[in-house]
């Protein structure tokens, strides 16, 4: 995938400005206690993104990445330092509020698309709403809206059983946006597609980042950070780069140059 030509830049970064940050770090450190050991996973990160940025995280396996995503997601908390979420310091939450601001605020999605195995594509995607207080129609509706979003409301019906990789993939995205989140986390979400199909996701991240999605992305493939508009490099718990892609390529446009399955 060296080969990929260098299309338009999508539009442009939006400029910094404290109002608009959905995502504030300070300063951040991340122990885990092990028996008698202590893994130190983040060292002191701090890092701001604002609302429309779509920012890939890349680094060594080990460096802190999964960490920091499940800290942005309201998995997890820091053991210092601040997380502030649309200006709201979530450090100082307890899990119930976290789980509280994840479903309302987050979309996330793991590399192994975690799909309930014998529930339909539709319902699989409804799952998150169950939390919010809408009535069974409306759920159903946002359900078929965000399948839609990714492409596949004719599979509505299908089990993850029936759908490939980039399909069930699909689903999980549609899962992720179904509140209406005010970000998407996606942790190695291609690591388990091939090359195709992940640019496919990828096309995906940039059709919900042109409609004003921020989006964060870890990926070990310096070819779909590259999609981005803006790569972070992890090393041993901290970032040690940051950096603007400067001519981002189209995923829709690397597509039709790329081989379909069937050829
Ligand atoms: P990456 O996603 O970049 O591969 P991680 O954030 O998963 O890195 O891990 C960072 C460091 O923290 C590693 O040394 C890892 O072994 C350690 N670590 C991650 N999760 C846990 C955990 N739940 N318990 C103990 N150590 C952990
Ligand atoms: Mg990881």
């Amino acid at each position: 995938m060296k080969t990929i030509p260098a299309v338009k830049q999508l539009g442009p970064v939006p400029a910094a400005s404290a109002a608009s940050a959905v995502i504030r770090v300070e300063e951040a450190h991340k122990y885990y206690e092990l028996g008698e050991t202590r893994v130190h996973a983040l060292r002191g990160v701090s890092i701001e993104i604002q609302q429309g940025e779509f920012v890939a995280i890349m680094g060594a396996s080990g460096s802190g990445k999964s960490t920091f995503m499940n800290i942005l997601g309201c998995l997890d908390r820091l053991s210092s330092g601040g997380y502030f979420l649309e200006g709201i310091n979530v450090s100082k939450h307890d899990k119930r509020a976290l789980a509280l601001i994840r479903n309302e605020k987050i979309g996330f999605v793991f590399q192994g698309f975690n799909l309930l195995a014998r529930t339909t594509a539709l319902e699989n995607t409804e799952l998150p709403t169950l939390y919010a207080k809408i009535d069974k129609t409306e759920r159903q509706k946002r359900a078929a809206d965000a399948l839609t979003m990714v492409g596949l409301a004719e599979r509505a019906q299908h089990f993850p059983s029936q759908m490939s990789g980039g399909q069930q993939q699909r689903v999980a995205i549609a899962r992720a946006l179904v509140n209406h989140p005010s970000i998407l986390l996606a942790d190695e979400p291609t690591g388990n597609l091939d090359s195709r199909t992940s640019v496919e996701i990828v096309e995906i991240f940039q059709n919900l980042n042109d409609r004003g999605l921020t989006i964060v992305l870890v990926t070990h493939e310096h070819d779909i950070a590259q999609f981005a508009k803006r790569v972070l490099v992890f090393r041993d718990g901290k970032i040690r780069k940051d950096d603007p892609v400067l001519s981002r390529p189209s995923a829709s446009e690397v597509l039709k140059t790329l081989p379909t399955l069937e050829d």
